[in-house]
């Protein structure tokens, strides 16, 4: 049962769509922000290729101090997903994953720190999630996220931070990805970091499809990197930080307006002062990535998060900006700067995708669209 402190709106159907074959597996992925839980499935076919199957489910949820409302609508919203894998492709294996807006604790998948998330904190969320859907479906609980041998029980969960789980869908399966046809045939090494400019600045490392979490879980906080010295100075205790300068609301307040959209709308349609904001922030941006070229040497940036569809608007004075200041940059290769794909899909996405993984499927890229 959800609580009743959830507000449950689905809005898309629950429709299987038609899939060549058996599927050799499904996942099933959810992602957790502030404000909202998204969730799909995805099939594996024997190819690895992985197929979106039903569509999202959001739902908008309260955040109660314990997490158990949130807990209990994640659990909610993977049973009925679980449910309809099953009636549709009955024992098929399904791992699962979570995508958290949180601080993920790479050994265990404890939810260390989040600032919006505050029930989960400290929580030992694969256990938790796992043990709670496992009762709801009655269905044995696995010990472990293996799901390859364990057909008729439930797994738990891979529990991933959110723009992780967003750059490896990006990498594995958006447009500006290695090529699904054959992702294991790339001639030199992949190399993409993945900058999310929403109400802050979230980042993700890649390097040949797999996501690099760093020591702690924690690798991809670009936000908070200082870009403008003589700047304002951020919550977080530094000055200048990235993310004041390249976000909706630093976007906002160049235009005078109060908040991003309408400004992104604007400058789509030409109005002059909402492009010159755009290019502004493009350019911030384009200084940001030349540091972070500096440091990471990636061999592409991969731009998402609701600012991201300004598109070359603000990517062009990025890319300008990047060159311009990019450690040696008349005698390097620049990376290109693309505009994420996947939009808010994104998330739950990469949950299943690193679910299957960790259960030891490999997922060689997407099938192609109309197969
Ligand atoms: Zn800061």
């Amino acid at each position: 049962m959800v609580g009743r402190a959830v507000r449950k709106a689905v809005d898309g159907k629950m429709g299987g769509s038609a899939h060549p074959g058996a599927p050799v597996a499904a996942a099933i992925g959810l992602d957790v922000g502030g404000g909202a839980v998204k969730a799909g499935a995805v099939l594996l076919d024997g190819r690895g290729r992985l197929m979106p199957t039903l569509t999202e489910v959001r739902v908008s949820h309260h955040l109660e101090a314990d997490g158990s409302g949130l807990s209990a609508l994640c659990v909610h919203t993977a049973r009925q997903l679980f449910q309809a894998l099953e009636a549709s492709w009955p024992g098929v294996p399904v791992p699962w994953g979570v995508s958290a807006a949180a601080w993920i604790d790479p050994r265990n998948g404890t939810a260390v720190f989040s600032p919006h998330l505050m029930g989960w904190r400290q929580r030992p969320l694969p256990h938790d999630l796992g043990a709670a859907l496992s009762e709801a479906t009655g269905l044995p609980a696995a010990a472990q996220t293996a799901a390859r041998a364990s057909r008729g029980t439930v797994p738990l969960p891979a529990v991933v931070n959110d723009a992780d789980a967003a750059a490896w869908a990006e990498a594995r399966l958006g447009d500006s990805g290695i090529p699904p046809a054959d992702p294991g045939l790339v001639d030199r090494p992949d190399r993409m970091v993945m900058v999310a400019i929403g109400t802050g600045i979230g980042g993700a490392l890649v390097q040949d499809g797999v996501v690099d979490v760093g020591a702690h879980g924690m690798a991809g906080e670009f936000g908070h990197m200082t870009v403008d010295p003589s700047g304002l100075p951020c919550p977080c205790g530094n000055t200048g930080c990235w993310e004041l300068l390249v976000s909706a609301e630093a976007l906002a307040a160049r235009a005078g307006r109060p908040s991003a959209r309408p400004v992104l709308d604007d400058a789509l349609r030409g109005d002059p002062r909402a492009v010159r904001a755009v290019q502004e922030t493009g350019r911030w941006l384009g200084r940001g990535l030349a540091t972070l070229a500096a440091v990471l040497d990636p061999s592409r940036f991969v731009i998402g998060g609701g600012v991201g569809v300004a598109g070359d608007l603000l990517l062009e004075p990025a890319r300008a900006e990047l060159a311009r200041h990019i450690p040696g940059g008349r005698r390097r290769p620049i990376p290109s700067v693309m505009v994420a794909s996947l939009g808010n899909r994104a998330g739950w996405l990469g949950a299943a995708g690193v679910a299957l993984e960790r259960a030891g499927w490999s997922v060689r890229g997407a099938a192609a669209s109309g197969q």
